[in-house]
């Protein structure tokens, strides 16, 4: 029995099944550095997935070690009880960045318990329990969170706090409204949610989307459409939630925030982020304007968000960030690797679409020149990159047919190159399997 095969049998007699795996031999990952990680049996692969967008700049950065080193020989926790230097600095960093004005930030230690503050901020501010969400969206795994989910493959049950009404605009490309030209999409879906709207009894409290969903496989609506939508929210005093835990920090390479690319509409109520912030500590947050933030008038503390360990990291990193400006270099490098990549999949009957900004590239695959997603294609290839040592991840409802490529934001053009020669050789070697046994087993 190989160590790989060894843990996976442990790991299936004692975790829950529904903890999805990667692989049909899943691997353990034991260390890693820039944009490289090594396996428990000694291979090392290109990771274009970053612990699913979380690995922000590098892999063992050795500013964010040598922070929480530094940190964890001081103290390890306090609590929100007492005042916390490092929350307190990361939070003004934070508030400047985030657009908002006079912002406050509250940290949590996921994106899930981000969202989840942020809907009972907007219910509480709102009297309502009404919430509007994107199809085919994703926000987390809480309750509240899986109740304005709009991906069936996340959502567990439909029992839900909230009363959510699903609004349509983050799918482009297929969809009732997937023949139009942008403008007459931003313009179907406005229609859709005023009508939606107007059926709607009570005040809704919140919309909240994902700028470029990623769970639903790193798809969007045009530029332009939360300004749209924006408009319709101002009428009726709806607030906006920008939920950036895969979109912040410049990953998107044009912007710092998936937001900004409907800068007419200004900066939302509300801003979700976590994933790559911490590196791999566990760092989420919801920043909001303060009228919004201090609405409470309850007592609420989280034990863990804010302790000193996970912001003395999210510091060093969002300062390495800063100082090296990756979010340039995500979309230097972002625009190199969607040339590559489309070069890659052109002439490739299996793929639908690639698509994406900065370091957030989507390709979308079907069965063999027709347009129905394949899940097992995507699963074969995710295979096959991993056999030629590159790490992607999958995502996009129903089944997850896209492949999603989000490596660490320093990725340089060399890494580029050699991680889209692999996924080239990898679509082909799925697309003969397909052709050979006529289905993917
Ligand atoms: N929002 C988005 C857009 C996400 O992609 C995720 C995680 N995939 C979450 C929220 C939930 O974050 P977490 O897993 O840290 O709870």
């Amino acid at each position: 029995m190989t160590s790989h095969d060894e843990l996976l049998s442990r790991h299936r007699a004692v975790l829950p099944d529904w903890l999805a795996l990667y692989y049909e031999r899943p691997i353990e990952i034991t260390h890693g550095e820039g944009r490289h990680v090594w396996d428990a049996e000694g291979n090392r692969y290109l990771d274009f997935f970053g612990g699913i967008l979380t690995t922000m700049t590098a892999h063992a950065l050795p500013e964010v070690a040598e922070a929480v080193v530094e940190q964890a020989r001081r103290v390890l926790h306090t609590s929100t009880l007492y005042l916390n230097r490092p929350m307190v600095e990361l939070a003004e960093k934070v508030a400047g960045l985030s657009g908002i004005p006079d912002a406050r930030v509250f940290f949590t230690t996921s994106g899930t318990e981000a969202n989840d503050t942020a809907l009972l901020l907007a219910s509480a501010y709102r009297r309502s329990n009404q919430v509007l969400a994107m199809r085919n969206s994703y926000h987390g795994r809480s309750f509240s969170a899986v109740g304005i989910t709009g991906n069936a493959a996340w959502s567990p049950t439909s029992y839900s706090p909230l009363q959510t009404l699903y609004v349509h605009g983050s799918v482009r490309s297929r969809g009732p409204f997937a023949g139009l030209t942008d403008g007459e999409f931003i313009d179907a879906c406005v229609a859709d949610l005023r009508d939606l709207l107007d059926q709607t009894g009570g005040g809704v409290a919140a919309l909240i989307a994902e700028p470029i969903q990623g769970v639903g496989g790193f798809t969007s609506g045009p530029d332009g459409l939360f300004a749209a939508f924006r408009e319709v929210l101002n009428e009726r005093g709806i607030l906006w939630i920008s939920d950036e835990v895969q979109t912040g920090w410049g990953r998107t390479g044009e912007h710092f925030w998936g937001w900004q690319a409907h800068g007419a509409a200004g900066p939302p109520d509300m801003l979700t982020f976590a994933k790559g912030i911490g590196n791999g500590m566990s760092i989420g947050g919801v920043v909001a304007r303060a009228e919004v933030m201090n609405c409470l008038d309850a007592n609420s503390i989280s034990t863990f968000g804010g302790s000193p360990v996970t912001m003395a990291a999210g510091q060093a990193n969002l300062g390495y960030l800063l100082e090296h400006d990756l979010q340039g270099n995500a979309r230097r490098v972002g625009a190199l690797l969607m040339e590559r990549l489309r070069e890659a999949a052109a002439g490739q009957d299996i793929v639908r679409e690639v698509r994406g900004r900065g370091l957030m590239i989507g390709v979308e695959l079907v069965a063999p020149g027709t347009d129905e997603p394949s899940p097992a294609l995507a699963s074969a290839v995710v295979e096959a990159a991993r056999e030629g040592g590159l790490l992607i991840g999958k995502g996009g409802g129903p089944g997850g047919s896209v492949l999603r490529v989000a490596p660490p934001l320093s990725l340089t053009e060399a890494e580029a190159t050699e991680g889209a020669a692999i996924l080239e050789r990898a679509l082909a070697v799925a697309s003969a399997l397909k052709a050979a046994t006529g289905g993917v087993a």
